[in-house]
């Protein structure tokens, strides 16, 4: 069904923001951006990226949504810890978590990307990361732009 990435969003950041008590920051310059895509699998992709943020990171995260010609664009960025330059190509990887020692305290699978990633194709979509180590990860999903037509 359409969706509009700018209120479904917002309304992610809002249940969130109340959950973990974080700032969780929302910028658009759009009032309303569609696409076609599965509500529910959307948002599990976006709360697997957002509770990363919270989990990897302690300052404000921001939240993202542009469009492109073709593609909706929601970038997750946050200031924490970072991934390691070696470790990037693997986190997609199935149970796949970087240093047991730094994660032991979060907990998690290491499920979560490599599902994201699954859902974002199933949706022709795509999901991109690229971190710098101590200082931060900024994760982007791309949706194809609903197209009206004619
Ligand atoms: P879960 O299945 O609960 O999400 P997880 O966070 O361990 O557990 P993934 O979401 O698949 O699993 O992430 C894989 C690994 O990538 C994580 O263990 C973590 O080391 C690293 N990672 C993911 N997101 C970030 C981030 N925003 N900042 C730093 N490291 C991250």
């Amino acid at each position: 069904s359409t969706i509009d990435l700018v209120q479904f969003c917002k309304s992610i950041q809002q249940q969130l923001k109340k959950v973990y008590k974080r700032d969780i920051a929302l910028h658009s310059n759009h009032a309303e951006i569609n696409i076609l895509g599965d509500e529910l699998k959307l948002k599990q992709v976006i709360i697997i990226v957002l509770d990363n943020a919270i989990k990897y990171s302690n300052d404000k995260i921001d939240l993202y949504i542009e469009k492109n010609r073709n593609h909706a664009i929601i970038k997750v960025k946050d200031y924490g810890i970072g991934i390691p330059e070696h470790e990037v190509k693997n986190i997609f990887e199935r149970f796949y978590r970087i240093d047991k020692a730094r994660s032991r305290e979060t907990g998690g699978t290491g499920l979560g990307l490599s599902i994201a990633k699954n859902i974002m194709k199933q949706q022709n979509g795509e999901i991109n990361i690229t971190s710098v180590e101590n200082e931060g990860t900024e994760v982007e999903l791309f949706l194809p732009l609903q197209v009206l037509e004619k």
